[in-house]
């Protein structure tokens, strides 16, 4: 057996690579600079950590931020591996004795973040230190290309210079052709092998519906993973606060997570999440980068993203681990609005590109094509698979929605409700503007004198949640626009050429949300990888991974994947040779926590045969 095999199973328990690995390794070890392009969960930190474990030396780590590299190194001693990691958080003296360490040879791996590279101190201590490589994770940080600009990540331009004999080894997830240059450009990486792997994630499975009723929407989706881990984005903070509160209400174990939350609350949240003690984290875009949390078994949009490749990584979050998670967008056209507030102060040339990608976002959502297609497409891959047996397009997830009935007379009605908002000076949500125009007795209606406006009860003839999906296509079709953080209705341009009679927009008739709310079904691919998994075998395994976690102060998923507590729980091995054949279990793992994982098997089988 050679060399990096032995390594991969005595440490991480894996009796094969996945692709692209064996090649990157191999190179990094014949001393080769290399660009490696997987998808999220395509295994890369095993590419350079693997290489680390076989040569001399010190690996050095760059990864863009301090939980992530918290996170990596846990995963690295979990498995029998000496990390470390020097950051800002640590105080002087921590830092110093983990460079003693390195110093010392003591150290496999030593993570350190972008900005700290860059100083002369750090650079004078790297000279100290005999490193085997540079692994600069996250890579397409340092291209202004790329989704997720880190000003930072520059300063590793020197890196080739100082070092020009320990080969680099650069590594992401996404990047267009034009990052790819610009990474090889700005790390000097030297003549460096490509591999790029399928952009595919075959275990994501993939929806896009239109939004009309959020909160029961996502409620839907939350009940077919209970007691799952996931995630739940949103457009403003304040929307990630009230989504929150409700889902507590509803009974789930959520929080909310935003840029505007202190640094400390923020760090505690995402502990949690990380944890396991909360299920949902409902979040701005501010919330995942590098979250290496394997388990996330759905992540939900409440509105489009800026664009496929931001939709790549965000989806992506989910099931890192192999298993088959829910990816489930939940849009309208009029976030297209909303995003493009966003865009308004960029110079003319960015916002016609990222007006471009908002556009094919919103195709995206739209078109009936396979989504695994579209989104491998769009990478400029090819999808070979007729069909992938895991989007909402191939399995018919939702139960088909009849043609709604088109409203004769659109352009009045709509010109009613455009004035009725206008009357209302713009500041009231569409609730309200609905009873408005019922003419309904409500006591706020009738407080504010609302029932003496020209406007009141000219849709009588309505019922309100007719009204409202009135407002709500109104919106879709960007004549109204909700205001981000109260959804306040106000007229748009294109809303002021209707009440014009310039433009005459489409209404049908709606029997109103909740009615209309497809169901979704559960995905035959999920359904698949539970196969001859004991369930009660399964639970009784997670307690023991929960306790476990606490006792040693990681998350969960360091302990072991929910992946390798489903073998557990479908092979039931009963001896330690038998564990050690089960994928992922290296032999630190085995010796560290094996006892306790045989004898919850061997109760549960003793208790089953006992029933
Ligand atoms: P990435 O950084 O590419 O998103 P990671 O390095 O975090 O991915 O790895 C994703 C998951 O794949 C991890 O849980 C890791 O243990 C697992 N993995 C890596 N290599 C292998 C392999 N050869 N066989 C099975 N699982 C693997
Ligand atoms: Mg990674």
């Amino acid at each position: 057996m050679r060399l990096p095999d032995q390594l991969l199973k005595k440490f991480w328990g894996f009796d094969r690579f996945k692709p692209h690995q064996r090649e990157a390794i191999d190179a990094l070890l014949a001393g080769r600079d290399i660009l490696l392009i997987l998808p999220t969960g395509g295994g890369k930190s095993l590419c350079y950590q693997l290489p680390a474990l076989a040569k001399e030396g010190v690996a050095v780590v760059i990864s863009p931020l301090l939980a992530l590299m918290k996170d990596q190194v846990d995963a690295c001693r979990s498995l029998g591996i000496p990390a470390a990691c020097i950051s800002s958080m640590a105080g002087t003296e921590e830092n110093r004795t983990v460079m003693k360490q390195a110093q010392e040879g003591r150290l496999r791996l030593l993570y350190m973040s972008p900005e700290r590279i860059a100083t002369e101190s750090a650079l004078g201590l790297l000279n100290t230190l005999k490193i085997s490589l540079f692994a600069v994770d996250e890579a397409h940080c340092i291209s202004q290309w790329g989704h997720d600009f880190r000003p930072d990540y520059r300063a590793l331009n020197s890196l080739r210079a100082h070092f020009p004999n320990v080969p680099i080894i650069a590594l992401t997830a996404t990047a267009t052709a034009r990052v790819r240059a610009d990474i090889v450009e700005q790390l000097s990486l030297r003549k460096p092998d490509q591999h790029i792997g399928s952009f595919d994630r075959p275990n994501l499975i993939y929806s896009a519906v239109e939004r009309s009723d959020l909160l029961p929407q996502v409620i839907g989706v939350l009940t077919q993973h209970k007691g799952e881990s996931g995630i739940v984005y949103c457009i403003s903070r304040a929307n990630t606060e009230s989504l929150a509160a409700k889902l507590v209400s509803a009974g789930y174990r959520a929080r909310a997570y935003h840029a505007g939350m202190d640094t400390e609350e923020r760090r505690r949240t995402q502990e949690a999440f990380l944890r396991d003690d909360i299920d949902i984290i409902v979040a701005t875009v501010a919330f995942g980068m590098g979250i290496d949390k394997s388990n996330v078994r759905f992540v939900i949009h409440t509105a489009l993203p800026k664009s496929l490749e931001n939709y790549q990584q965000e989806a992506g979050r989910a099931g890192r681990d192999g298993l088959a998670a829910d990816c489930v967008l939940f849009y309208s056209v009029g976030d297209l609005v909303q995003q493009k507030r966003f865009l308004a102060e960029l110079p003319e040339q960015e916002r016609a590109t990222a007006n471009l990608k908002l556009q094919r976002m919103l195709d995206f959502a739209r078109t009936r094509i396979c989504r695994h297609r579209q989104l491998v497409r769009y990478f400029d891959q090819d999808f070979p698979d007729a069909k992938c047996g895991a989007c909402d397009i191939c399995e018919s997830r939702f139960a088909p929605v009849e043609a709604l009935p088109e409203v004769a007379d659109a352009q009045k009605i709509a010109q009613i409700v455009l004035c009725c908002v206008i009357r209302l000076k713009e500041r009231f949500r569409s609730t309200h503007v609905a009873l408005v125009l019922k003419g309904s007795k409500d006591k706020n209606v009738i407080a504010y004198g609302h029932d003496r406006l020209s406007t009141y009860g000219l849709l009588s003839n309505y019922v309100i949640p007719v009204i409202e999906s009135f407002v709500r296509q109104l919106i879709d079709q960007i004549c109204l626009v909700a205001e981000p953080e109260y959804n306040t209705l106000s007229v748009s341009p294109l809303g002021q050429h209707v009440i014009r009679g310039e433009h005459v927009p489409t209404l049908v008739f709606d029997r109103g949300a909740g009615a209309k709310l497809p169901q979704m079904r559960a995905s035959s691919r999920a359904e698949s990888d539970w196969e001859g998994v004991d369930k009660e075998l399964f639970a009784a395994l997670r307690a023991e991974r929960l306790r476990i976690a606490v006792e040693n102060n990681f998350p969960a998923y360091v302990v072991l994947h929910d992946s390798v507590l489903r073998d557990l729980a479908r092979h039931k091995p009963r001896t330690p040779y038998q564990l050690l054949q089960v994928p992922g279990i290296g032999e630190r793992k085995a010796t560290a926590y094996g006892d306790r994982i045989l004898s919850v098997i061997s109760n549960h089988c003793h208790a089953v045969a006992a029933a």
